[in-house]
């Protein structure tokens, strides 16, 4: 059943659960996130970078028809839409959401910029997340794990200004992989939360985050958590034990990086609690 990002986050906000975004790459990863999402019985948030396809219409459409027919709660959210362009190629391949990245701008064009697209994606009936304050590179950890983080007041401002269906929030997580230790800042989470009200927010950067950070986050208000490089990693050291026989079957390969990928992503549907949280229409 396909859905809108909000329905599924509203959700959460309200029964206090988070919900995982796996990055998917290919056919094979979308069905590994359906099958996960179907068997723990989940909603679940399809995340599509523009950049990961060459034809991306094709691979949303594709996204779309197995998200329809399966049984569970399914949105496909444009992941960093950093230009116009991106966002209205994601809108027009037939997303349900798009997140509009303009993080590294200041805050007056990232409100401008943001307002824009809400206005046109609320009357397509499509929800719009957006970034405050910056999530940056894990292997830029040092610097970017404590710069630009998102200001409470700032956000709910922002919130109010732009009228974003969610927003993802600086707290201390980054992207790829973390060099050093990820350290998040739950102080600034609680006034976040406090400061926002009802609208859900968003972690980017989940990979690598730690169980006992990311539940602690989730507890603490997180609806949505971002996951791309921890399961593409668990995928390919499943494969490598795999090929270590040089008698491997060669039509287990792409199986066997996608029971990696499907669970690590279970692993988390369960950790933040999201398993049996699917509805019917
Ligand atoms: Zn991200």
């Amino acid at each position: 059943m396909l859905v809108t990002m909000a329905e599924i986050l509203n959700r959460a906000r309200k029964e206090n659960y988070g919900v995982t975004a796996p990055n998917v790459q290919s056919e094979d990863t979308v069905r590994a996130v359906i099958k996960v999402a179907e068997e723990l019985n989940a909603p679940m948030i399809i995340d599509v970078n523009a950049f990961i396809h060459p034809d991306l219409p094709w691979f949303i459409n594709m996204i779309r028809e197995l998200a329809a027919l399966s049984t569970v709660p399914i949105a496909i959210n444009l992941d960093h839409g950093r230009s116009y362009e991106d966002v209205m190629l994601g809108i027009r391949s037939g997303c349900t959401s798009v997140m509009v990245d303009r993080s590294s701008l200041s805050y007056p064009e990232n409100v401008e910029q943001t307002k824009e697209v809400v206005k046109m994606a609320r009357a397509l009936g499509i929800s719009v997340e957006a970034e405050l304050g910056h999530v940056g590179m894990g292997d830029n950890y040092v610097v970017d794990g404590v710069s630009n983080l998102t200001e409470p007041e700032e956000a709910a401002k922002f919130i109010k200004e732009t009228g974003v269906d969610c927003l993802a929030v600086a707290i201390g997580t980054a992207h790829g992989r973390y060099k050093g230790t990820p350290h998040i800042d739950f102080d600034r989470l609680d006034k976040i939360v406090e400061a926002c009200g009802e609208v859900p927010l968003v972690l980017h950067g989940g990979s690598g985050t730690g169980d006992e950070n990311l539940a602690k986050a989730v507890r603490s208000g997180i609806q949505k958590v971002n996951l791309a490089t921890e399961l593409i990693v668990a995928g390919k050291e499943e494969l490598e034990k795999f090929i270590e026989d040089p008698n491997f079957d060669k039509w287990k390969l792409m199986p066997t990086f996608i029971k990696g990928y499907s669970d690590r992503l279970a692993h988390y549907v369960k950790l933040f609690g999201q398993n049996d949280k699917a509805w019917t229409k």
